[in-house]
């Protein structure tokens, strides 16, 4: 990816992806409603959740998502590899096609709490009542400040999905030199990405060998990216701003960029003083996190025929 005419293209595709989804299907329910099954998270695992309950007959279902559209963060990949060699947004706008009309959207909407007597709070001062609760809610990403790096937390330092998401859907342009600790997926897809833009990455790796699909590797010898394994990042310097990483190995490198790509950990935090009650089902990436979207849209689908079958036991 170099020229601008091919930048163009990526944008052109994210648009028209963009457009197939649904930006909004509620219109303004207040106060207190009832719902047989209550997903939360409109990404891959609550899409396909919401769509294998209603194809089972279930007709009352309600989706929350705190974003303003459905695919979570299917819609900041614009890189191939989804399915059947599509990008994000296009995995994210087949998922959503002929979306049930039985399904109440609740869009930039969130979830703050759940109670033991079915009930969930949502932002704007609204609840909602349910039967089964499905948790789709995804992962989170470990940040610098959850790892054991000394030095003060200057400006420069994002985790490898902040960076993805400012960079596809905002066009930000990252300050170089960067680099990535972590060369899993997310950290090799991320370098790729900044390599092509004429910007110097480097990678470290705290393991012997690089992570990530046989695909994504293939970045480093196209793009001369520098991979450096068996060493961390012991500390940051630089305020206001970053200016350099000293490696384990005694290396310091320059950079004005750090991206984390440390992993992700699964988002439960609704969980907290809940536990795991009888009418709980979780999928996708809150569940287990999943390398490819393809498994998290079967653990939806499981899920969301698991919650209505048990609200057909009951009925
Ligand atoms: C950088 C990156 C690259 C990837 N590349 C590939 C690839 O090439 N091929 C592939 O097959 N897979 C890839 N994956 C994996 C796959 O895309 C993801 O695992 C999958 O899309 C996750 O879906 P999810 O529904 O579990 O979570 P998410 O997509 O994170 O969705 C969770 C949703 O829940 C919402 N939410 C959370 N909490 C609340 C709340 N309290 N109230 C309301 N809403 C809430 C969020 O806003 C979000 O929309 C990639 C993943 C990442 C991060």
């Amino acid at each position: 990816m170099g020229s601008s005419g091919e930048w163009e293209a990526v944008w052109a595709s994210a648009r028209a992806a963009d457009a197939a989804l649904p930006s909004s299907r509620y219109s303004g329910r207040s106060g207190m409603g009832h719902f047989d099954i209550l997903i939360i998270g409109g990404g891959a695992a609550g899409i396909a959740a919401a769509r294998a309950a209603a194809d089972a007959g279930c007709k009352s279902i309600a989706l929350v998502e705190r974003k303003q559209k459905l695919g979570g963060i299917l819609l900041q990949c614009s890189h191939p590899g989804f399915g059947a060699g599509l990008t994000g947004e296009e995995y994210a706008a087949a998922l959503v096609q002929d979306f049930p009309e039985t399904v109440t959207l609740f869009f930039g909407t969130t979830v703050l709490s759940v109670e033991h007597n079915k009930t969930a709070h949502l932002s704007g001062d609204r609840q909602i009542s349910f039967s089964q609760l499905i948790l789709a809610t995804g992962s989170r990403e470990i940040p610098l400040g959850a790892l054991p790096i000394a030095g003060t937390r200057p400006k420069g330092v994002y985790t490898a999905g902040q960076m993805q998401e400012m960079m596809n859907l905002h066009g930000f342009v990252p300050q170089g030199p960067v680099v990535i600790l972590g060369s899993g997926d997310i950290g090799l897809i991320m370098a790729s990405q900044i390599a092509a833009m004429g910007i110097s990455v480097t990678l470290v790796e705290q393991k012997e060998n690089c992570g990530g699909l046989a695909r994504n590797r293939r970045c480093l010898k196209d793009n001369s990216i520098r991979l450096i394994c068996s060493q961390t990042i012991d500390a940051v310097e630089g305020s206001p701003a970053l200016t350099g990483c000293c490696l384990s190995g005694g290396e310091k490198i320059a950079c004005r960029t750090l991206l984390i790509a440390a992993g992700l950990v699964p988002e439960r935090g609704l969980l907290a003083e809940l536990g795991m009650p009888s009418w709980l089902q979780m999928c996708g990436n809150c569940n287990t996190v999943y390398p490819m979207a393809e498994g998290v849209t079967a653990d939806g689908r499981k899920a969301g025929i698991a919650a209505f079958q048990k609200i057909r036991g009951k009925l």
